[in-house]
């Protein structure tokens, strides 16, 4: 599971985990045939857009019934679910902000006795809410150029801004992963500057935690 802040880098991160992890998998240098398959699952991935974190699109009533981001953890769970098993490595490229989410994925895994971990993406407030800001700066810039840009702004989902308030929102709703807890663990951190070869080493010891030598047999009752 990856988790951090909207628009803090997450997706960028998640897409160099895959393809470590890919040629990981695919190392057939020792003779040995790939144990694993992977999967990349996001918001994007399963066409969920950003406005449904969006409460103030909600009436104030039903505020604590977000429907749509329900619906939204649902699709996700669904997915994560049809493919996760002990030869499945699931990258769950999201916000996965809520800890009772990350505690439920991870007593998924753990019915399938797979391992599960979190890579939290560390990256100063500002600098986050600086790209949201250009990319909403770039969002008006093409409807300001007519509706042809704007819909090509659109259909890149990836690139879209929050609004600003759902921005705001998300990070003040964030829970922090805690270490101690059995669904947050092991908690692996990428901060925003950290180099290919930081990152590298930090991404050799997630491998080492879900398919290496510290991968653990979980077992459901533990
Ligand atoms: P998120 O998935 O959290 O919304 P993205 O991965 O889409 O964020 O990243 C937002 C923007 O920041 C992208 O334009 C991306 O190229 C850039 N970016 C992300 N991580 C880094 C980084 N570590 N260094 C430099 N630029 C980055």
């Amino acid at each position: 599971m990856v988790t951090g802040f909207p628009t803090s880098g997450k997706s960028t991160r998640a897409k160099q985990l895959y393809s470590y992890l890919d040629d990981r998998i695919k190392d057939t240098s020792n003779g040995a045939t790939p144990k694993y398959r992977l999967h990349l699952i996001s918001d994007q991935t399963l066409s969920i857009s950003r406005s449904v974190y969006d409460l103030s699109a909600l009436p104030a009533h039903t505020r604590s019934a977000n429907a749509s981001e329900k619906d939204a953890r649902a699709t996700i769970y669904g997915a994560v679910k049809r493919v996760l098993s002990d030869k499945d490595i699931v990258v769950l490229d999201g916000l996965n902000y809520i800890k009772g989410w990350r505690y439920q994925l991870h007593c998924e895994s753990k019915a399938v006795r797979t391992p599960s971990c979190l890579l939290q993406i560390g990256c100063p407030t500002d600098k986050a809410k600086g790209v949201n800001q250009e990319r909403l700066r770039k969002q008006q810039e093409a409807e300001a150029g007519g509706q042809d840009a704007a819909n090509s702004a659109q259909d890149n989902e990836s690139e879209a801004p929050y609004a600003p308030e759902n921005w705001d929102n998300l990070v003040f709703r964030y829970e922090e992963p805690n270490a101690m807890t059995r669904w947050d663990s092991p908690l692996f951190t990428l901060l925003w500057d950290d180099d290919e070869e930081q990152t590298k080493q930090t991404f050799k010891s997630l491998w080492d935690a879900v398919a290496g030598e510290g991968r653990k047999i979980v077992k459901p009752n533990q």
